[in-house]
Parts: C-alpha cells; sequence; structure tokens
C-alpha cells in the first residue's frame, strides 16, 4: 500500500466520529419521550434485547409467561391510565397470542399498542418460508383501532407518535405496531435521531358538543317523568368522576352503573338504583346513557328488558358518533368527550332545575330495598361447603373494610354473583370480563392494576376461569406483586356435579375433584390457603391483604350451587330436537 493510500484509507478514522443511535434505542427513547414508562411483554426473538434495553434505561419491563396475560395487563394499564398500555411480544406465534388481548382491548374502548416483532419482509411477501412467517400487518388490522409498520429507524418516532394518537384519541382502543427484525439493528446519527421523535401533544383532545345538542338534551330530560341515567366503563374511563357525581346528585337522577363502572358513585349511593335495576329499565320513559353501549349488557335497548316498543326515549353521551342508533333511535344524541358533555348538561341545568317526580324515585328505592332484604340472608349462612352467596357475602365485607382495593372478577356465576353482591365504593376499583365476557383477564389485569396503582389486588375468579391464566401466579410471585387470589372451586364449569353419560370420561364441564390451587402459588413462594367455610374465607383473605403478599386462597363451593352460564344461560343454544317420551 502506498503511504497516500494509506492516508486516504484511514482518514474516516481520524475525524471525531458522529453518535450513533439504533432502532433499539429509538423506539425506547420514544416512549419515553411520549411518558410510557411501563412495557408488559414476553422476551424472545426479535425483540428480547428492546425489554433488556429498555429495563436498563429505567422502564419497568414485566415479563410474562403467555403473551395473552401481557396483553391484557397491557390493556387494563391503559384503561386505568388513559395512556396505551404497551404489550411486547416475539413474531408470528407470540403476536398471535397477543391478538386476542388487543381485540378485547379494541373491543371494550381501552387504549393499548401491541408492539410486535416480526421476520424479513422481503421473504415474508415472497412467502419463501422465513423464522416464523406471517403477514402480521394484514392480520392485524381487521382486529384493532389501526396498524402501522416502520421500516426505516428514521420513521419510529413517527410511528409510534402516530400509534399513540390513534389509540387514545376519539374512541380509544387497539393499535398494532409492526417492527421486523432488521429494522432494530439500523444505525442512524444520533442528533437526527433525536429530532426525528415526537412527543405528541394533546393525544385526546377534548371534543365539546354542540350546544344545540345540549339544549336538545336536557329538553327531553325535562319532559322526563321516570327518567334513568345509565353510567357505562366509558365514564368510568374518563376519570370525570366529579362531574359524573354532580350530574347524578343535582338532577337527582337515579343511576344503574355497569359493571366496570361500579364505584363511580358508591353502589351504597341513595341514587344507586343498581340493585332495582330490572325495574329501572323496564319502567323509566327517559334514559341518558353515559359511555355505555346498547349492545347485548343493555339488551339492545329493547326486548322484554324493556318498557313497551317505543315508550322509552335515549339520550346518548359518547365520543363515536356512529354509535347513536346503533340499535335503537337516540332521540338526543350527544357527541363529545364524557368531562365536556356532563359539565355542559350541567352547566345547562343552572337553578331551576326540577327533581324527576317523588313516586319515580320512591318505587325505585322500594324496589331496592326489597331485593337487597331478600338477597340478606343468603349472604350470612355460614355452611359449609359454601355456596357463591355466602363466599361472596364474606367478600362483599372484605371490600367495604377495603374500598380502595382493586377487584379482578372473572367465571360465570362468580362473575354474575359478585357483580350484584359486592358493592363497590371507589371509581375503576372493579375491572372485569368487559364487553365480550372474556375468560382469562384475570392475572393479566391482576399484574397491571398492582403496578399501575400501587393498590392492593383482590382477584375473585371462577376455578374454570382462572385455569386459563393461572401460571401468571409465578409473574405475580417473581414480582412480589400484593395480590390475593380466591379460586371459587366448584370442581367445574357452572357445576362440578356433571357425568359423561356413557361412563367412559370426566364430563366436558369438570375438572379434576377437591384441586388444591393453593399449592400452586406455593411452588413459587407464595401463601397458599384452603378454605371450607366464609369465616375461615375472611380470615384468610384478611390474613392474605394484610401482609400484602402474592397469595391464593382456595375456596371450597358446593359442587352442586352454581347455575348454567350464570346469568346468561338463555344464550346458550338448545338442541331443537324433542327428546322421545
Ligand atoms: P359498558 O359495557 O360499561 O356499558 P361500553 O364499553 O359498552 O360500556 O361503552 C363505553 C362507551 O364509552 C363507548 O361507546 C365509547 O365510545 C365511550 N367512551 C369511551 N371513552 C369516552 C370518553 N372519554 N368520552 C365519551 N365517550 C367515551
Ligand atoms: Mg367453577
Amino acid at each position: 500500500m502506498t503511504a497516500l493510500a494509506k492516508i486516504v484509507h484511514t482518514a474516516p478514522e481520524i475525524e471525531a466520529e458522529p453518535d450513533l443511535t439504533d432502532g433499539f434505542h429509538l423506539v425506547i427513547d420514544a416512549l419515553k419521550l411520549n411518558e410510557i414508562e411501563t412495557i408488559y411483554g414476553v422476551p424472545g426473538i426479535p425483540i428480547t434485547d428492546l425489554g433488556r434495553m429498555a429495563q436498563a434505561s429505567g422502564m419497568r419491563v414485566v415479563s410474562f409467561r403467555h403473551e395473552q396475560h401481557a396483553g391484557n395487563a397491557a390493556a387494563i394499564a391503559g384503561f386505568l391510565t388513559q395512556k396505551p398500555g404497551i404489550c411486547l411480544t416475539v413474531s408470528a406465534p407470540g403476536f398471535l397470542n397477543g391478538l386476542t388481548a388487543l381485540a378485547n382491548a379494541t373491543t371494550n374502548c381501552f387504549p393499548m399498542i401491541l408492539i410486535s416483532g416480526s421476520s424479513e419482509r422481503e421473504i415474508v411477501d415472497l412467502q419463501q418460508g422465513d423464522y416464523e412467517e406471517m403477514d402480521q400487518l394484514a392480520i392485524a388490522k381487521p382486529l384493532c383501532k389501526a396498524a402501522f409498520r416502520v421500516l426505516h429507524a428514521a420513521d419510529i418516532g413517527i410511528g409510534i407518535a402516530r400509534a399513540i394518537r390513534a389509540a387514545c384519541s376519539g374512541r380509544p382502543g387497539g393499535v398494532y405496531l409492526d417492527l421486523p427484525a432488521k429494522l432494530f439493528s439500523q444505525v442512524m446519527e444520533a442528533e437526527a435521531g433525536q429530532k426525528s421523535l415526537v412527543k405528541v401533544i394533546d393525544p385526546a383532545p377534548a371534543q365539546r358538543p354542540a350546544p344545540e345538542a345540549i339544549t336538545r338534551a336536557l329538553d327531553v330530560l325535562k319532559s322526563a317523568r321516570r327518567p334513568l341515567i345509565v353510567l357505562g366503563k366509558g365514564a368510568a374511563y374518563a376519570q370525570a368522576d366529579e362531574a359524573i357525581r354532580a350530574l347524578v346528585e343535582t338532577s337527582g337522577i337515579p343511576y344503574v352503573p355497569m359493571s366496570m363502572a361500579k364505584g363511580l358513585l358508591p353502589d351504597t349511593h341513595p341514587l344507586s338504583a343498581g340493585a332495582a335495576r330490572s325495574t329501572a329499565l323496564k319502567d323509566s320513559d327517559v334514559v341518558l346513557l353515559v359511555g355505555a353501549r346498547l349492545n347485548w349488557l343493555l339488551s339492545h335497548g329493547k326486548g322484554k328488558s324493556w318498557g313497551e316498543p317505543g315508550s322509552t326515549k335515549f339520550i346518548q353521551i359518547d365520543i363515536e358518533p356512529r354509535e347513536m342508533d346503533s340499535n335503537v333511535e337516540i332521540v338526543a344524541p350527544v357527541v363529545g368527550d364524557i368531562a365536556s358533555c356532563v359539565q355542559a348538561l350541567l352547566d345547562g341545568m343552572g337553578q331551576g332545575w326540577q327533581q324527576p317526580p317523588a313516586d319515580w324515585i320512591d318505587t325505585l328505592r322500594t324496589k331496592r330495598e326489597a331485593n337487597i332484604a331478600k338477597m340478606a340472608p343468603k349472604l350470612m349462612s355460614n355452611a359449609s361447603p359454601m355456596t357463591f352467596h355466602a363466599a361472596l357475602g364474606a367478600l362483599r365485607t372484605i371490600v367495604k373494610e377495603r374500598p380502595d382495593a382493586i377487584l379482578v372478577n372473572e367465571g360465570a356465576n362468580t362473575l354474575d354473583l359478585a357483580r350484584g353482591i359486592i358493592d363497590m365504593y371507589q371509581p375503576r376499583k372493579r375491572l372485569d370480563v368487559g364487553t365480550w365476557g372474556i375468560m382469562g383477564i384475570g392475572m393479566g389485569f391482576a399484574v397491571a392494576a398492582a403496578i399501575e396503582t400501587g393498590k392492593p389486588v383482590l382477584c375473585v375468579e371462577g376455578d374454570s376461569a382462572f385455569g386459563f391464566s393461572g401460571m401468571e401466579i409465578e409473574t405475580i410471585c417473581r414480582y412480589g406483586l400484593p395480590v390475593c387470589i380466591v379460586v371459587f372451586n366448584n370442581n367445574g364449569i357452572y357445576r362440578g356435579t356433571d357425568a359423561d353419560p356413557t361412563g367412559r370420561d370426566p364430563a366436558t364441564t369438570v375438572f379434576v375433584k377437591d384441586s388444591r390451587y393453593d399449592k400452586m402459588i406455593e411452588a413459587f413462594g407464595g401463601d397458599g390457603y384452603h378454605v371450607t367455610s366464609p369465616d375461615e374465607l375472611t380470615r384468610a383473605v384478611n390474613a392474605a391483604m394484610d401482609s400484602g403478599r402474592p397469595s391464593l386462597v382456595n375456596a371450597v363451593i358446593d359442587p352442586a350451587a352454581g347455575s348454567e352460564s350464570g346469568n346468561i344461560g338463555s344464550l346458550n343454544p338448545q338442541s331443537g330436537i324433542k327428546k322421545k317420551k
């Protein structure tokens, strides 16, 4: 080599090298710039180092055993904080495992972002059989609110900004962000990289209702003889707690909370018609829906749960204009964000507001007191084995004494009965199966509830429901979370008493009899309790919650106590063939 050639060759090394960044760092920096501090996920190719580096950068990275539960954690983190929860998965199978949670988040209007690594685009698109080959973007698209793919490191900032906006603005929902493996190692100058990041300003802008929509709604409300407010989980999500309380109390209108709106006002509030729900829906003449959809959970606003066809007028507050008239006519649509809409209604009510007729309030109060009195003896039995009612009666007292604990609830009978029996006292303390009635949210929700709020968590789980996410008790133990899981163990789905008519196998709905779920958590260093009476249950749950340690209470429930599909047995198709006598 000549001297000259040598100089030319080494010249770039003598110059100061520019600082470099890469795809990994840009993803982390973009999330942090947007105050996203936690990632829920499962490590593996190609995102293992992303998790490691995120943790090293000070982010909280919570590793699960299965992506579905990480996804559920991200979704409920979104519900609790209004910031999109992040779920991070590997390609194809991990992505698919996360997809159920993404679709469920979208259905429930929870903001979340599923970030999945993916394989080589060139090979995937030519279908040449890459490692974990799958066109993930195409598959995610119909199941979420928006889906994006980033191919260049310089676009990561924009990609994450778009994902955040799509998840949070308007009706919140799930967003998919596809990050091919090659992107992570792409290098660019650090300064240009920093400049490419976007801090999303006002990700969920206020959407103020039109004044004429408010006037129209108030006119309809004023004409009511038997008005009712229905609070949905949109109202809980909106964090407009004071305004919603003021709306109920100023208007004097009784309200029914949907499941996850329980506690927006305490269930013991004098205007709560929760315990008189059937009467309230059937006999009301004007219903103001606040962040609640007229879907199956409200019998689509028609049929036998409601009064004569046309006898109920609906006013609906929702951020999504297309929600209006989705099932029945909405006579006064109020499109906007709940905080703005509720405040505008309050302002419009002014001084001269007339409270609803006293006979309507009395009717509901009488019905409510009668229903509560009818239920009371069932909640007090100390018999062993326990009925669902007696076990839930014990937990009801515990929640009353610990109102800031978060209740996670899933199952069939365990869900339906707990929803009615356990009163809630504070907003966003009840997390459950939501719009789909999905099973398997339990441990994912519990982990995120503990991490996002720092509050103790009580999980009330059917034994079947628990099975979907049970392995995540290892995660709960690993992170030392203050989660107490109560498994309502009735040996099966709905009931533990079914038999295979041929005598060959266990019935399709039963589990191993007398399983000891409490032993599972002991395997990971948590505390197990085994109880057979309400008194024992009370002692165990109080001890577990006082300890703040991961714990599981195996609560033995009478196997004959449950009913088919809980409260929604009518949705189970029956054979059309009549049995011969
Ligand atoms: P529930 O099951 O409790 O009845 P849904 O999930 O059916 O509740 O309804 C929630 C509704 O709340 C959705 O239609 C959604 O568009 C709406 N929503 C969510 N957040 C807001 C908000 N901030 N402002 C207005 N509407 C909202
Ligand atoms: Mg069961």
